[in-house]
């Protein structure tokens, strides 16, 4: 170990000695690893080193949407994997979700229930009789595998209850919920600080070195630290360290409206294949997507948003989500994902003494838990 002089002895003592596991990242992941390993072993030192004033990468910034598949979403998939493959990956949503709930607590989640929709206009009728033709199937095939009865069922009935324009059709996911994704970040974090697992911000890890009896860790600060085990769960970051991952980032950018009087949009919804989504926070509108429009400049771990992509979600709340209503942008941000050729999240050692947890795409919401405990497993 090695620290520049702004570091006292008491600081070396306190934070940095003696550390079992050292976690980079602060996201879903690394706060789920964290508090899984250290319940399984209470005397073990562990800390975690985020690169940010906040976690910066997507678990504070995404759209909170308890989700595990819109049905074009599982017709996609069904295109290029097996018809197996995909279930099984819907089911690992669930169960996910279930550990989150059951980690966090509804209560503090936020957590409703309310329905995802997804909503077809007029250019997108063939898509809507693609998905109709195969719902009763995957019906049958989530059931089988989880008890969840009739997941996926027509809902253009309650088009008019939403106040859209364009609108064709509706299919109703009757098992998608919403929840606070800033409440669920504070809260995995009092957790981890009920353990006594420490979280140090504004501290990047720069490089590492397998020694083989410890890792040699150094940030970009000048501290050289030495854990027993370094676990990377920097998802759509994890290049910069582990540059043979097949981990590529993907931005995703979004806004909220002011809060709308008698906002008619509730629950949460998917359009155009699931590249855009939207639903409401109390009165407030939050709509994401359009990252398909300029995949090249969106592949960047830069927190940035464009005028392309915001113009085009504005125009879409006009002409679509919110057209005879008058509405405010509030606020407008950007996450960063991490993405490769599947969706399958990668959780594995690297070296004796190193592993990894991340390529969690646009689902670490509902897997990034279970992601998390197969991580503190693996390290063991
Ligand atoms: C806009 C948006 C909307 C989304 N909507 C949903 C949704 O509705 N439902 C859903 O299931 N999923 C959604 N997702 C995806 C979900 O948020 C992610 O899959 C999940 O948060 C990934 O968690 P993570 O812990 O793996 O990564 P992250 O949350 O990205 O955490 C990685 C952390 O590592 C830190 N880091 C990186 N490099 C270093 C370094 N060298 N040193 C120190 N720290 C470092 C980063 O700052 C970051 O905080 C969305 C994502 C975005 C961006």
């Amino acid at each position: 170990m090695s620290f520049p002089p702004n570091i006292s002895y008491w600081e070396i003592n306190q934070y940095f000695r003696n550390v079992d596991l050292l976690i980079v990242g602060s996201g879903i992941v690394g706060l789920t690893t964290a508090i899984f390993y250290k319940k399984a072993h209470p005397s073990t030192n562990v800390l975690i080193i985020e690169k940010g004033t906040l976690p910066a990468g997507a678990s504070t910034k995404n759209a909170g949407f308890a989700c595990f598949g819109s049905a074009s979403e599982i017709l996609s998939d069904l295109n290029t994997v097996s018809a197996d493959d995909v279930y099984n990956l819907v089911s690992a949503r669930i169960n996910g979700l279930k550990e989150l709930r059951l980690l966090v607590g509804d209560r503090n989640l936020a957590y409703e229930e309310c329905g995802g929709f997804e909503v077809f206009r007029k250019e997108d009728s063939e898509l809507f009789e693609k998905c109709t033709s195969f719902i009763p199937n995957s019906n049958i095939e989530i059931e089988a595998r989880t008890g969840m009865k009739q997941t996926y069922i027509i809902a253009d009935n309650r088009i008019p209850e939403f106040g859209f324009s364009g609108v064709e059709h509706l299919l109703l996911n009757q098992h998608e919920g919403a929840l606070d994704t800033g409440r669920m970040m504070a809260h995995l974090i009092k957790l981890a600080a009920s353990l006594e697992i420490t979280i140090l911000n504004g501290c990047e890890v720069a490089a590492f070195t397998d020694l083989g009896s410890a890792v040699e860790v150094e940030l970009k600060n000048g501290i050289t630290l030495s854990p027993k085990h370094l676990n990377v769960a920097t998802n759509g970051f994890a290049t910069s360290l582990l540059p043979k991952l097949d981990v590529k980032p993907a931005r995703a950018q979004v806004l909220i409206t002011t809060p709308i009087e008698n906002l008619k949009v509730k629950g949460t919804f998917h359009l155009n294949e699931g590249y855009y989504y939207f639903r409401n926070v109390g009165e407030r509108l939050l709509l994401g997507g359009g990252r398909q429009l300029d995949k090249e400049e969106e592949a960047k771990t830069e927190l940035e948003i464009t005028e392309l992509i915001q113009n085009n979600l504005n125009e879409l709340l006009k002409t679509v989500i919110l057209p005879s209503t008058h509405f405010k942008i509030e606020h407008r941000w950007a996450g960063i994902m991490g993405v490769g050729d599947t969706k399958k999240a990668i959780v594995e050692r690297v070296s004796e003494n190193v592993s990894c947890s991340v390529r969690l795409g646009g689902m670490g919401v509902a897997i990034g838990t279970s992601i998390g405990k197969q991580s503190a497993e693996l390290i063991g």
